[in-house]
């Protein structure tokens, strides 16, 4: 089913939890344990991020090096496949543009529409990391925007080659990111905004944000959508802080604030145990808020912590 039928369906503000692949050499076990004791509040959708592989250099005998491709985390066809038949709830795997050309991203699409999987999250990928700015593959996508109108066309039967007539149509319900405190390359909000309407305009079906502490960011956010004429669900990506490295982590990684009253509190905190629970705290009091406000959808980042999400999402199903 397609989130945004689980919005429409969805009597009250629904749940999401979004997970990352495991690191190569697990098995799909420590998904499904990382993801049980989410089960019970009955998610309409589990999204799967995608990681592009890195290169690293490793010394040979000699000292030299040699330029080595490592692909830390699997790709996600499989794993929301697995997640689908294991627990039958929506997967939503997010697809890049940065490591793929476009038969490579088609070859992927054909895939997840043979497994039933009818929702994907379109992003550009950051650069790499041996990048300063993003560069597509050859024969890739510069920004999401090219990689959504790949899903559309294919939505509409438009294969690469042409010579396909009569191709079958996918049916992917495509989500696109968005970024209350702005995309960090973005020179101001208005222009980040000109694009995401752009996404929308080009058959985007909802909106996922990136994480944000500030409730009113978001809000603002909203606002400032629909007066950009963007009147699709957006749906507010929230994740808890567990630890003091956060306070620096997180704003570097994601480029976005952290309120003064909760650095504020998470200072004072002696150990992580401590930050634990003002991290749970803040992010029942950002969860009842939004919910009262209205939201289509509560989308956790679990990335390692479930068990906090567990304890919030508790208080307010
Ligand atoms: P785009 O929409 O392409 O925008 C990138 C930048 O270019 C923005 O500054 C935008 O304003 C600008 N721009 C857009 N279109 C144009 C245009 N036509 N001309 C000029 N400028 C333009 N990353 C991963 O690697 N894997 C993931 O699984 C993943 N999941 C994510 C999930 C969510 C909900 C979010 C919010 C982010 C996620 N990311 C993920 C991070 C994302 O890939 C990065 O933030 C990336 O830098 C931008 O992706 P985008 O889709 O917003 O890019």
């Amino acid at each position: 089913m397609k989130v945004t039928d689980h919005i429409k369906e969805g009597k009250d503000t629904v749940i999401s939890f979004e997970i990352l692949p495991p690191l190569k050499g697990k098995t799909i076990n420590s998904i499904y344990d990382h993801l049980d004791p989410l089960m019970e509040f009955k998610p309409a959708f589990i999204n799967v991020t995608y990681h592009r592989s890195e290169q690293v250099f490793k010394k040979k005998a000699d000292g030299t090096f040699d330029k080595v491709e490592v692909r830390k985390r699997p790709g996600t066809v499989g794993i929301c496949a697995a997640i689908m038949n294991h627990y039958k709830v929506d997967a939503v795997p997010h697809l890049i543009c940065g490591g793929f050309s476009k038969q490579e991203t088609e070859s992927a699409l054909i895939d997840l529409a043979f497994l039933g999987i009818d929702n994907v999250l379109i992003i550009r990928g950051d650069a790499a990391k041996n990048e300063t700015l993003f560069e597509p593959e050859p024969n890739g996508h510069r920004y999401a925007i090219d990689l959504l109108k790949q899903v559309a066309d294919l939505n509409n039967g438009i294969y690469l080659e042409e010579d396909i007539r009569d191709g079958s149509k996918t049916q992917f319900c495509i989500g696109v990111a968005g970024y209350p405190e702005k995309h960090f390359e973005a020179p101001n909000l208005q222009t980040d905004l000109k694009y995401l309407k752009a996404k929308v305009d080009a058959g985007a079906d909802y909106v996922t944000t990136q994480m944000f502490f500030d409730n009113k960011k978001y809000f603002d956010f909203v606002k400032a959508c629909k007066e950009t004429g963007i009147d699709i669900p957006i749906i507010p990506g929230l994740k808890p802080i567990t630890s003091k490295k956060q306070l620096s982590v997180l704003p570097r990684t994601f480029h976005v604030d952290i309120p003064t009253d909760l650095s504020n509190e998470i200072l004072k905190c002696k150990t992580d145990a401590d930050v634990e629970v003002v991290g749970a705290e803040w992010l029942l009091m950002q969860s009842k808020e939004l919910k009262k406000f209205g939201v289509p959808v509560l989308h956790y980042y679990t990335l390692g912590e479930p068990h906090v999400i567990v304890n919030t999402v508790k208080q307010i199903v």
